[in-house]
C-alpha cells in the first residue's frame, strides 16, 4: 500500500531519496507550491518522480464542505481516506487594511484551528465533539494536511505567516506522538515553516502528559482548558477532573519549561449560573497567582441538545474587569464564526458525521 506523504518527517524522506536536497525539493513543491501530483515536481529526475509515485501518495484528506462566516472565518469539513470526517477553522484575526489607493497597509492575519482526533474520549459536558464519542486518532499527516489544504484552497502565499491552535476536535495529549510529529513537520523550513512558537496546544489537563510534553521540548505553547475553579464544578463539566484534578494541573504547569511556562494560557469557558460569578473570578486570581498566566474568557457557544446557557455580556465584562483589576492578564475571546458554529464539532454534527458534498 502507498504511504501518505504528509505522514513523513523531512529526515525520513531524506533517508529514502538521496542526495538530501531531493527531500528539500519534495517538501518545497508539496508544501509551498501545492502540487497535487508528484509528476509536477519538474526539478526531480523523471525516474525519481516515478519512484515517489510508486511508494507514496498525496491523497488521504479532501475538503468535503466549507462554510464562510460573516466575519470572514471559514470552517472546513474534511473527509479522511476511511470516510470519517473532521473539522478545522480558518479564523480571520485581523482583516487586510488598505489605503485610499488600495495599497495593502497591513496584511490579513489568520489562525488555523486544527483537529487531532476523530471524536474525543474526554467527554466534556458542554462540548459538541464529545457527543459523537471517540473513533480514532489522526495521523501526523492528517493533522498537517488540514493546514496544507486550507492554504491550497485559499491559494495563500507560501510565505504567509499563520498561527496554529490545536483546539479543534479531539484531545491533543491523548494523541501526543502524532501531534508532536505534526508540530515538527509543520515547522519544517522547506515546508510550511510554522515555528513551534506560533503553535499552541490546548489540553483538557492530562497532567502526566503535560509533563511528557514539557520533556519533549518542542517549543510549542500551552493552553489549559480550566473552565472551573473548584473540583466539584470542574468534575461536573469535565469527567477527566476525576483522574487529574485542578491541583495536579497547576503543579504540571509549574513544572513546564520555564520560557514556555511564562506564557501559559488558561481557557475559561463561561457558562451562565455555573462558573460565571465574581466569587469564581476571585478564586481564579488566587489559583493562578505566581504563574505568569494569561486568561482567555470564552462565552459558551450554545448548540442543540445542550442545557447550558451563555452568560450576558455584562457578566463576562464584570468577570474580566475583576481579573484585570487584580493584575491578571485576561482577554475575552471573540466568538469568531459564531454564525457558522465555529466551536469545533458543530459543523460535522449538523451535516451528519459522514457528510458527502462541498
Ligand atoms: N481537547 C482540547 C482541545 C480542543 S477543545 C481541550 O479541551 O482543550 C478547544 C476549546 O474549545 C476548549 O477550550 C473547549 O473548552 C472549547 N469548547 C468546547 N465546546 C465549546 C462550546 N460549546 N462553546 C465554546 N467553546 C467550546
Ligand atoms: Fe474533548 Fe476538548 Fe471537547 Fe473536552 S472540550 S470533549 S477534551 S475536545
Amino acid at each position: 500500500m502507498k504511504r501518505f506523504l504528509p505522514d513523513f518527517a523531512y529526515d525520513e524522506i531524506a533517508a529514502e531519496f538521496a542526495p538530501s536536497f531531493r527531500a528539500a525539493q519534495i517538501f518545497q513543491w508539496v508544501y509551498r507550491r501545492y502540487v497535487t501530483d508528484f509528476e509536477q515536481i519538474s526539478t526531480l529526475p523523471k525516474t525519481m518522480r516515478a519512484d515517489l509515485a510508486e511508494r507514496f501518495t498525496l491523497e488521504g484528506v479532501a475538503i468535503a464542505a466549507k462554510q464562510t462566516s460573516e466575519d470572514g472565518s471559514v470552517k472546513y469539513l474534511f473527509r479522511l481516506a476511511d470516510g470519517h470526517t473532521i473539522e478545522a477553522v480558518l479564523l480571520l484575526m485581523r482583516e487586510e487594511q488598505r489605503d485610499d489607493e488600495e495599497h495593502t497597509l497591513k496584511q490579513a492575519q489568520y489562525t488555523i484551528c486544527l483537529s487531532t482526533q476523530v471524536g474525543c474520549k474526554i467527554g466534556c459536558a458542554f462540548c459538541m465533539t464529545a457527543k459523537g464519542g471517540f473513533e480514532r486518532n489522526l495521523s501526523a499527516g492528517e493533522i498537517v494536511s488540514q493546514v496544507l489544504l486550507i492554504k491550497r484552497d485559499r491559494l495563500m502565499d507560501a510565505e504567509k505567516g499563520l498561527n496554529i491552535v490545536y483546539m479543534g476536535m479531539g484531545e491533543p495529549l491523548d494523541n501526543l506522538d502524532n501531534v508532536a510529529k505534526a508540530i515538527a513537520i509543520l515547522s519544517c523550513k522547506d515546508g510550511l515553516n510554522i515555528s513551534p512558537r506560533r503553535q499552541t496546544l490546548s489540553t483538557s489537563g492530562i497532567s502526566p502528559k503535560i509533563a511528557a510534553l514539557g520533556k519533549m521540548n518542542l517549543g510549542v505553547l500551552l493552553a489549559i482548558s480550566l473552565h472551573a475553579v473548584d473540583n466539584e464544578t470542574r468534575l461536573r463539566l469535565m469527567p477527566i477532573n476525576k483522574a487529574y484534578d485542578i491541583a495536579s494541573i497547576i503543579a504540571a504547569v509549574r513544572a513546564y519549561p520555564i520560557d514556555l511556562r511564562k506564557r501559559v494560557m488558561f481557557e475559561y469557558l463561561m457558562i451562565k449560573g455555573i462558573n460565571d460569578s465574581l466569587e469564581c473570578a476571585k478564586k481564579l486570581v488566587k489559583l493562578l497567582s505566581g504563574l505568569r498566566a494569561k486568561v482567555n474568557l470564552i462565552a459558551f457557544n450554545p448548540h442543540e441538545g445542550s442545557d447550558f446557557e451563555r452568560p450576558s455580556a455584562a457578566a463576562i465584562e464584570a468577570f474580566q474587569r475583576l481579573l484585570l483589576d487584580r493584575g491578571l492578564l485576561c482577554v475575552v475571546r471573540q466568538s469568531r464564526g459564531i454564525d457558522i458554529d465555529a466551536a469545533c464539532g458543530q459543523l460535522r454534527e449538523r451535516l451528519g458525521v459522514k457528510a458527502a458534498l462541498v
